[in-house]
């Protein structure tokens, strides 16, 4: 079976059981916050849980690293919106120890790419087009300055309101434990 044909098939099982019915909730965050956190598997449930979130308490957005990359790329623009649209008054940018995004080996990255079948030249053209694959794949040295590089790119972006708070974390992925970086209350 695939993965796809398993999904459905708990699909069909989680419904006809009516399984959903206890995280039934509504689109506005209760808690009035937003968690941009990184799309390591350790996080999945753990950091809900260490964070004490439920269905319907923070809009989540997860990337590689937890890092705010583009004041108007997509990140951004969900903290923007979630602001904006749905009343979100904190902003936690979530990182944690041991993520993948450092030290990232972005040479390697780049073999494994064209083992797959991506062109030696398709890499040039991106290069002479001013995109250098490698640099844009790069994450980070330190968590610690990711995410305070992360907090300021939000505080920065000129659409970004004055009076709502940035918290930074950093979060270990095997307890949960939560280190305060940089506390968006003071
Ligand atoms: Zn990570």
């Amino acid at each position: 079976m695939s993965k796809l044909e398993k999904i459905m098939e708990h699909n069909k099982n989680f419904i006809n059981n009516k399984e959903y019915e206890k995280y039934v909730t509504t689109k506005i965050p209760k808690k009035k916050m937003v968690i941009l956190s990184c799309m390591d598997t350790r996080l999945t449930e753990l950091l809900p849980k260490a964070m004490n979130i439920k269905n319907g308490d923070a809009k989540i957005i997860k990337d590689a690293g937890a890092t705010v990359m583009h004041h108007f790329g997509g990140v951004m623009r969900s903290i923007l919106v979630a602001v904006y649209e749905f009343g979100v008054e904190d902003v936690f940018v979530v990182g944690h120890h041991g993520c993948g995004m450092s030290n990232l080996d972005t040479t390697d990255l780049v073999i494994k790419m064209m083992e797959m079948g991506i062109k030696k030249e398709t890499l040039l053209t991106l290069y002479n087009g001013g995109i250098n694959v490698e640099s844009w794949l790069h994450g980070f040295e330190s968590v610690e300055v990711s995410i305070k590089e992360s907090v300021s790119m939000i505080k920065s972006h000129p659409l970004f309101p004055e009076n709502i708070k940035v918290h930074g974390l950093i979060m270990n992925p095997e307890t949960g434990e939560i280190e305060v970086v940089i506390n968006g209350d003071k």
